[in-house]
């Protein structure tokens, strides 16, 4: 359940006929988390008055970004490989939990690639889920699921929707009262052009860990000659995040005194500490100095600013 209008409306249908329902939310990675606030599945999920279980995106998701099996969307989005993913690991917690069956908010022919009748079949066949694969929001259209044969849903409350046109889930939400909801996969990073090229930047260098990928959305991004990579802080919320989300081996550069940005050097070698410092420098309130100090990794050390040239030539766009 990402919190977006047809995951909140599938909800709505099982609701409805009084089924119990847990919302699965894929957390991290390319799904990110907002830097304040709620994600819209929580704000969702409270609408809905449902309980929301937070699955992690782990490696397995990265992974399957380099080779989907099933190709990808217009940027680095494996769609139809995540969707059996999603649907294999909360059929696999539902299992544990006493559900009974699975299901999304998908609309026949909504979406080019993953949501055609054949990327919907495969899904439903990749996931394991034998038959428990339910689509309230397309259900009539498709062949009917073990719930519904088996009598845990009425079919005749589900509906037919199909296509791009997303009048009658308008008319839904307004027939509902809900106001709350996102745009179709507005959550996902993998279909955002700029964040797609850094992906791939990232795994030029082989760095392909679910933490890198949690980086790449936060800040200004270098690449040293070493290989390294510098993260910027553009404002308070990047510094923070970057702060907790910096990974063992990264030195921290931090600013603040300046005033100036939380930056990581990533991995933290003391050859790039310098150049890295220069840049923190640089993307500070004294830029235009000689030198300034700034904490690398809790020691000061003064550093020049890098020029606007050098700085430009190595950041990865
Ligand atoms: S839009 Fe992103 S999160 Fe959604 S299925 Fe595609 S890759 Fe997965």
């Amino acid at each position: 359940m990402s919190g977006g209008l047809d995951s909140v409306l599938a909800v709505r249908l099982l609701l409805d006929q009084h089924i119990e329902v847990f919302g699965i939310n894929f957390i991290g990675g390319y799904c990110p988390r907002p830097l304040a606030g709620q994600s819209r599945a929580q704000k969702a999920a409270g609408q809905l008055g449902i309980e929301l279980v937070e699955l992690p995106i782990d490696q397995q998701f990265i992974d399957q970004i380099r080779a989907p099996r099933y190709g990808r969307g217009r940027n680095m989005n494996p769609c139809i490989d995540c969707h059996i993913l999603m649907v294999k690991r909360a059929w696999n917690w539902g299992r544990e939990h006493g559900a009974r069956f699975v299901a999304t908010g998908e609309v026949l022919g909504q979406r080019p690639m993953s949501q055609t009748k054949q990327g919907l079949m495969l899904v439903a066949k990749r996931s394991g889920t034998q038959g428990r694969l339910l689509r309230p929001l397309s259900a009539r259209l498709l062949e009917p699921t073990v719930p519904e044969k088996q009598g845990l849903v009425d079919r005749g409350w589900l509906l037919d929707i199909q296509g791009r046109n997303r009048k009658r889930q308008f008319e839904l939400a307004r027939k509902y009262g809900i106001t709350e909801y996102g745009t179709p996969a507005g959550g996902c990073l993998l279909t955002d052009k700029n964040f797609a090229q850094r992906l791939k930047e990232a795994f030029d260098h082989r760095e392909q860990d679910v933490r890198t990928v949690e980086l790449l959305r936060l800040g200004r991004h270098f690449r040293l000659e070493s290989g390294a990579r510098v993260i910027v802080g553009r404002n308070k919320e990047e510094n923070d995040e970057l702060l907790r989300l910096a990974p063992e081996d990264a030195l921290v550069i931090d600013g603040s005194r300046l005033p100036g940005p939380v930056c990581l050097l990533i991995p933290g070698r003391d050859a790039d500490r310098e150049l890295a410092a220069s840049l923190c420098v640089r993307y500070s309130d004294r830029k235009h100095e000689e030198k300034a100090k700034v904490e690398v990794g809790g020691e000061e050390i003064e550093a020049a600013p890098l020029s606007s040239e050098e700085s430009a030539r190595l950041m990865v766009h």
